[in-house]
């Protein structure tokens, strides 16, 4: 993992150097599992915006019971177990007003 890390930090990093005029120099450097990436000060601003703007496709927000993050893709909380947002809210109706299925009609399978 801290090879990937490091290989993607470095490619991103070269990348957005390669804009910098000739012989920018780097201002920051990140070491990640003992490789130091040396970053040019429009590469660390572009990664700091990388990092701002990432979104995590698993973030569905905050669970409207218990405040966890933990929601699954039908929006139920991990933590609490029960379901959240207007999602949430209609499984519930809906779940309020279940009476069971149906009876059979005509007796025959
Ligand atoms: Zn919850």
């Amino acid at each position: 993992m801290t090879d990937d890390l490091a290989a993607a930090l470095r490619q991103f990093a070269a990348r957005i150097a390669a804009l910098d005029p000739p012989g920018s120099a780097a201002v920051v450097e990140v070491t990640v599992g003992g490789t130091p990436v040396e970053l040019t000060g429009s590469a660390a601003r572009a990664l700091c915006e990388a990092l701002l703007s990432y979104h995590d496709p698993r973030d569905r927000g905050a669970c409207d019971h218990c405040g966890s993050r933990r929601l699954d893709d039908n929006f139920l909380c991990a933590d609490c177990r029960q379901p959240s947002g207007v999602f949430g809210q209609l499984i519930r109706e809906r779940a309020a007003r279940y009476d069971g299925p149906p009876p059979a009609v005509g007796g025959q399978p």
